[in-house]
């Protein structure tokens, strides 16, 4: 089971990412990908396909999602690994979940506007998938295409982030509502990237403290979004708060993602991996 390689995060065009899940799967099964989970944000309407494609290839799929939610006033990711995509509740909170995705769109796009970028939303649309789920990343690549910004990450650091233009502050999800959604629907939740966040130590303590109240069972310590010295930092977070691992590349599409699928090293030594009881 050791020899296995794991990607449990990452997406497709059903929400930023910009391969459809069948092409996903694809890459990932040639980058020796054997266990691969697809976590759209706030959305699981590319599961089935995933699963379907990850069958044909021979690679063991589990059905997962990555939900925003908003704690002390960040936006933080929970991501959701072996759940039913058909359940209910998961599904009508994603929805919800989702709605005022558009509206918010359309503030950023006024808010883009006041710096003399105009047209923001429209050439947004054109880089949508799901129209369900317009996210900034699709007004990143817009940006990137009209030449305001060499590249996506150029435009994080200059645009559409707290303190910059473009930013509108969002409420998404609860924390407890996301855990709640993720384990009705029979999976395991996940704190992706922990490193991203800007909290205090204090913070940090009192969210990973609420989470596993919660019944949130793992963090992600490998991911694209971590240098290797957090691979340490968040292995040792795991090992105190006894959470189990994760690990995935949080790939969203070729030459845009530091990090592509299936290439993250294994997790360090002492942890405790989210697939341990899986049936592999
Ligand atoms: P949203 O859910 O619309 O707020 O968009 C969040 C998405 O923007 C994340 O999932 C990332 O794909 C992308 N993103 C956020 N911050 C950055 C960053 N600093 N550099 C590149 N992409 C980012
Ligand atoms: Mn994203
Ligand atoms: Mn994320
Ligand atoms: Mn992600």
């Amino acid at each position: 089971m050791s020899q296995l390689k794991f990607d449990l995060h990452c997406h497709s065009n059903v929400s930023d990412g910009l391969l459809p899940p069948e092409q996903v799967a694809a890459r990932a099964h040639a980058n020796g990908v054997n266990v691969w989970a697809l976590t759209d944000h706030d959305e699981v309407g590319g599961v089935a396909r995933a699963r379907k494609a990850a069958q044909a290839l021979g690679m063991k799929h589990v059905g997962g999602v990555e939900i925003s939610v908003t704690w002390c006033n960040q936006t933080v990711h929970i991501v959701g690994l072996r759940v039913d995509e058909t359940d209910r509740n998961l599904v009508d909170g994603l929805a919800a979940t989702r709605n005022g995705r558009e509206r918010r769109a359309r503030e950023i796009s006024g808010e883009l506007e006041k710096v003399g970028i105009c047209g923001a939303y429209e050439g947004a649309l054109k880089h949508v998938g799901n129209p369900d789920l317009i996210s900034r990343t699709h007004f990143a690549r817009h940006m990137v295409e009209c030449g305001h910004c060499g590249d996506t990450k150029e435009v994080f650091a200059n645009y559409l982030t707290e303190g910059k233009p473009g930013y509108v502050p969002h409420r998404w999800a609860t924390l407890a509502e996301s855990v709640q959604w993720i384990r009705g629907a029979g999976g395991v939740a996940v704190i992706a990237h922990p490193g991203r966040y800007k909290y205090t130590q204090t913070q940090f303590g009192a969210l990973f403290d609420e989470f596993k109240q919660l019944g949130g069972a793992a963090i992600e310590v490998n991911t694209g979004s971590h240098t290797p010295e957090q691979y340490e930092e968040y292995a040792q977070v795991a090992r105190s708060y006894g959470f189990l691992a994760s690990m995935g590349s949080d790939f969203h599409g070729p030459g845009e993602s530091r990090v592509d699928l299936g290439a993250l090293p294994p997790l360090p030594a002492g942890v405790k991996p989210v697939w341990h009881d899986w049936d592999l």
